[in-house]
């Protein structure tokens, strides 16, 4: 009789893997719109040997992963996805300062860093004090608000190849744009970030970071479970403008809603599924189109 073959979670341990491992990790409560089946295998490394573990078993094995941060642009499919998940957050997270330079690892909360930033006086990172994401997370997505960017505070990035080699990028090979980074396209972990800031008065940088939290808060439901923006500006407008004046504000499927005070934002009102989110976006993009011929294009990435 041939042996049974290991679970994902053995093998990968046998792999020399030191870090958590969750089999069938519900996925919702690890995401902020709180929608997901489980991952086949959840694993959240102890340090980077541990990355560097995980990528080659999955390469030598076939098997497909995914890196997760706080999950807060992402929509996960009610059926979960295979595979392994690798999540960073919470771990990798040192914050050092250095000078102008502050360095946070990939799983730094990304609203801990701008913390940070300000109390040491170095200015260049408030907008990212209500990103409710990691540092990975932010610099993969370029997280932004208004005219700031993640990318444009960033001096480098220290990044894991899929194939193991660690390298620093500096910033032009980063490719920042408008919500999109090289890490986007290319396979890998970001490990950590270096971000360039300038100095300040500590109280004046608070002053600027209480400022921009209070406009979030009046104007966006940053208390109701969501994924921030569902939908990339269009060139020359915005989509939460277009979509409230699509008449759209309030309209549900199932558990999902447009939010009545941000119409980009949709809310969880409780217990909705995948199925409710997608339904509603497929019905918020024919409005949209329909009325005023614009293509939303989704910011949320959909793990299925
Ligand atoms: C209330 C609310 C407000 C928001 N406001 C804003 C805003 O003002 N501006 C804005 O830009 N966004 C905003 N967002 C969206 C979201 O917070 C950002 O996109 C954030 O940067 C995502 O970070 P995360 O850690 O949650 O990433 P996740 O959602 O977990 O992942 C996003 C992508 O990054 C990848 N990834 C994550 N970590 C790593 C890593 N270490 N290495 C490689 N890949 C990785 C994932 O695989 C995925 O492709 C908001 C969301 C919410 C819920």
């Amino acid at each position: 009789m041939s042996a049974p073959t290991p679970s994902l979670a053995d093998s990968l341990r046998t792999a020399g893997f030191k870090g958590e491992l969750r089999p069938h990790k519900l996925l919702a409560p690890c995401t902020t719109w709180q929608i997901g089946g489980p991952a086949e295998l959840l694993a959240v490394p102890a340090n980077v040997d541990d990355l560097v573990v995980a990528l080659a078993w999955a390469a030598s094995g076939s098997i497909s992963w995914r890196l997760l941060g706080n999950g807060s642009n992402l929509l996960i499919h009610d059926r979960g996805v295979r595979g392994l998940v690798l999540r960073v957050r919470k771990v990798l997270d040192e914050i050092k300062v250095h000078g102008r330079r502050l360095t946070a690892g990939a799983g730094a909360s990304f609203p801990a860093v701008a913390r940070t930033a300000a109390a040491r006086g170095l200015a260049g990172l408030q907008f990212a004090a209500g990103i409710p994401g990691t540092v990975g997370g932010a610099v993969v997505m370029n997280a932004g608000w208004h005219q700031f960017e993640t990318g444009n505070a960033i001096a480098a990035v220290d990044f894991l190849q899929s194939n193991g080699h660690r390298i620093t990028m500096d910033h032009d090979q980063c490719k920042f744009t408008y919500r999109s980074s090289l890490f986007q396209r290319t396979p890998g972990v970001v490990l950590g970030a270096t971000f360039q800031l300038e100095p300040g008065e500590p109280a004046d940088i608070q002053a600027e970071v209480d400022e921009y939290t209070t406009a979030r808060k009046l104007n966006q439901p940053v208390d109701r479970p969501s994924c921030g923006s569902v939908y990339l500006q269009p060139p020359g407008d915005f989509a939460g403008r277009l979509i409230d004046a699509a008449g759209l504000k309030g309209r549900r499927v199932g558990a999902m809603e447009v939010s009545r005070l941000h119409a980009n934002f949709f809310i969880n009102t409780g217990g909705a599924t995948c199925a409710d989110a997608l339904a509603l976006m497929d019905q918020v993009e024919q409005e949209v189109a329909r009325q005023f011929g614009v293509e939303l294009v989704r910011e949320v990435e959909f793990w299925q």
